[in-house]
């Protein structure tokens, strides 16, 4: 059952924007993202990084939020330690339709390792955000199997080698660029149908 959560904002009191269906909530004033813990009945912060574009673009810009984990790996089925390998991941903190076909964005951000560098906030809208923290955490794991046990007879295997310890976490504000039947991203220029985008 879906409990009543107060959407202000704890520290400074103005109102959260977000959607109705959104998992996360977002204060520009102190630039913090509420991840909505129903279980809990609690919003849970983190920080909110607001994202420069790589490429420019003339049509009008909107926000996609992207979870951002920065995270210590293996890929022999041992424990993360101090010494273990350390990557940020970028995961769409909300839904593409038909993954499969249009391709996970999170995922090529990680192949192209894109750095996406934070600036000042600009007064944009934001796309709504409902993959929440906990479905998103999943994903480090998925694209490091994915990457190294590529052939689906490995994957299974893949899933047991690869082992993923999270540090940190933060959601990453993109610009997007909007065209009348699609939007691309300012960091590789790609196009998503709007239809792919729920
Ligand atoms: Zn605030």
């Amino acid at each position: 059952m879906s409990r009543a959560i107060c959407l202000k904002c704890p520290q400074c009191r103005t109102n959260l924007s977000g959607e109705n269906n959104s998992k996360v909530f977002f204060c520009h004033n102190c630039a913090l993202a509420f991840n909505v813990d129903t279980a809990q009945g609690k919003l849970l912060p983190y920080p909110l990084l607001y994202i420069n574009p790589q490429k420019t673009g003339a049509l009008e810009q909107v926000y996609f939020p992207f979870w951002q984990f920065e995270s210590r790996y293996t890929l022999d089925g041992t424990v993360p330690t101090d010494n273990s390998s350390i990557r940020t991941f970028y995961i769409p903190a909300f839904f593409i339709k038909n993954i499969n076909y249009f391709g996970d964005i999170g995922y090529y951000y990680m192949k192209h390792n894109v750095v996406l560098e934070p600036g000042p906030f600009k007064r944009l809208g934001v796309f709504p955000a409902d993959r929440d923290i906990r479905h998103a955490l999943r994903y480090p794991q998925i694209y490091l199997t994915k990457e190294h046990f590529p052939s689906l007879r490995d994957m299974r295997k893949g899933f047991s080698e690869v082992q993923v310890k999270q540090l940190k976490a933060g959601l990453a504000l993109v610009p997007f660029y909007k065209a009348e039947h699609s939007y691309s991203d300012s960091i590789l220029s790609w196009k998503y149908p709007s239809g792919a985008l729920i």
